[in-house]
């Protein structure tokens, strides 16, 4: 009986893992495809002065639309892209789409930063500095409107090598951004060694305000260092007028977040205006 049960159990695992790993080598398999046949979208989601309602950038995010499965959402993806080391050239991708982006928004008169997120492997990668410096000649996207977002557990493997890359990074004039800030390892004796412009204030204190006073702490907390070290800090996943309120009254003004907007497609920018454009109207009134 159980022996049985135990063989069964193993059986039931093995099928488990089977599936896992077939999914994986699915995924491998049609990321190559999607990358040659143009499945992949950059969507921008704004990053917005809560005070004026004026969008300050926008997070490029990388949308998968796969013929039959679907969108497939990045978290299931990105993993596999960075184990098999594809992440490389759609990271490279997704810089260039940036560029272009930022491109089209200043000859509208915009002048709008860019956050990309940086996978390890790009970021560890010798070249990444080349490629970035030959991209920004040739798309001139002016170079300070640049944010890149690493995390923390990134930079935390070989420091002076972390340190070194950041260095000739900000050289290009590139600023960088920590994102999900307060997650990864605790690295306050670190941060004032990297040469770090922003952090990002992870979802996961944000989304339990105003119930959770622990996460209300250590929110507040997050500003009130992210000042003394003269670093901007923008919060993430603000989804409520209440959340943004108190991160006003802590001193964080530039939120990303349900609130404003989702990630979107370029297309719908002029929708994107005129929501802001009410919430300015309803906000006042109310
Ligand atoms: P992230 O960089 O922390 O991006 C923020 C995630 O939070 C995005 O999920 C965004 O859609 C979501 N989000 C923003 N505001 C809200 C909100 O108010 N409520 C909720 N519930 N969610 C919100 P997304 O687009 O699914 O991306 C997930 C992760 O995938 C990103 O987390 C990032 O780590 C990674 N990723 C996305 N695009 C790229 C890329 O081009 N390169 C690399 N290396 N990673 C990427
Ligand atoms: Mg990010
Ligand atoms: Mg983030
Ligand atoms: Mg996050």
């Amino acid at each position: 009986e159980a022996k049985a049960k135990g063989r069964n159990t193993f059986h039931f695992y093995s099928q488990e893992l089977n599936a896992a790993a077939n999914e994986r080598l699915f995924i491998e398999n049609e990321l190559r495809i999607g990358l040659k046949e143009k499945q992949f979208v950059v969507y921008y989601q704004p990053q917005v002065d809560s005070r004026t309602h004026q969008v300050i950038g926008y997070e490029a995010l990388l949308r998968w639309f796969h013929p039959t499965e679907g969108a497939i959402p990045p978290d299931k993806f990105i993993p596999i892209a960075e184990a098999t080391g594809l992440i490389v050239e759609l990271g490279e991708w997704v810089l260039q789409e940036s560029c272009d982006f930022a491109v089209r928004l200043t000859k509208q008169g915009l002048e709008n930063n860019i956050s990309i997120n940086l996978s390890a492997r790009q970021f560890k990668d010798s070249s990444l500095v080349s490629t970035l410096s030959k991209m920004i000649i040739r798309t001139g996207v002016s170079a300070k409107r640049l944010h890149l977002e690493l995390t923390e557990s990134m930079l935390m493997g070989n420091v002076e090598a972390a340190i070194t890359q950041l260095h000739e990074l900000k050289a290009l004039g590139i600023s960088i951004s920590i994102d999900d800030f307060g997650t990864g390892y605790s690295s306050l004796s670190y941060l004032k060694r990297f040469p770090v412009d922003i952090l990002k204030i992870d979802r996961s204190f944000v989304k339990d305000i105003p119930e959770d006073t622990n996460d209300m702490e250590i929110t507040a907390a997050i500003i009130a260092m992210a000042q003394k070290l003269k670093l901007d800090v923008v919060a993430e996943g603000v989804e409520t007028i209440e959340q943004m309120q108190f991160l006003q009254n802590n001193n964080c003004f530039i939120v990303q977040g349900y609130y404003f907007s989702k990630p979107i497609a370029e297309h719908e920018l002029p929708k994107l205006y005129e929501r802001l454009n009410e919430l300015s109207n309803s906000e006042v009134s109310s």
